[in-house]
């Protein structure tokens, strides 16, 4: 199957570079200021903190990347292609819901990890939550659109929203 081809009759378009290269980088930004803000208030905190983005980018992805369709390819992050270099496809299961959920609902752990730290000082407060909420915004707005994976809690966002602003 192609990437974006979900067979459903939406229209999704191919992924580009850029799109996914934004999209990294704005899922970093809030992982590079809550790991300044645990240096600076709790530095003992970064031995768990560190290691568990370090898992979720890694090991994690092993259920997670190598059953998406975009596996080996850009998508929207790098992760389908770091996946590939780090894991081989898993053609046990393809990737589904469940998986989506878990996947987001240890990012969202993730995130606030750091925040009794972030939360000690205001413009990092600002900082934190602006760039987690404008990760989210990025990907729900230049990628869930085109994306295949028709079974994603943010495509369905995705689609309401689009249903209606045309309405
Ligand atoms: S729909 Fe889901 S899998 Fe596709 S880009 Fe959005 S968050 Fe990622």
């Amino acid at each position: 199957m192609k990437p974006g081809d979900n067979g459903t009759g939406d229209a999704e378009l191919q992924w580009d570079r850029g799109c996914a290269a934004l999209n990294q980088a704005m899922m970093g930004i809030p992982v590079a200021i809550g790991a300044y803000a645990i240096a600076k208030h709790r530095p003992r905190k970064l031995l768990y903190f560190i290691p568990g983005v370090a898992a979720l980018l890694t090991v994690w992805r092993r259920f997670v990347c190598a059953r998406c369709r975009y596996y080996g390819l850009e998508c929207s992050t790098f992760l389908g292609v770091f996946t590939s270099l780090m894991w081989p496809r898993d053609e046990s299961r393809p990737l589904d819901r469940k998986t989506m959920v878990a996947d987001f609902a240890l990012m969202g752990l993730l995130s606030l990890v750091p925040l009794p730290q972030v939360f000690k000082d205001f413009k990092l407060t600002l900082l934190y939550v602006t760039s987690v909420i404008s990760a989210v915004l990025s990907i729900l707005f230049n990628s869930c659109w085109r994306c295949g994976n028709w079974f994603c809690p943010m495509k369905e966002i995705s689609r309401k929203i689009s249903v209606q602003s045309s309405a």
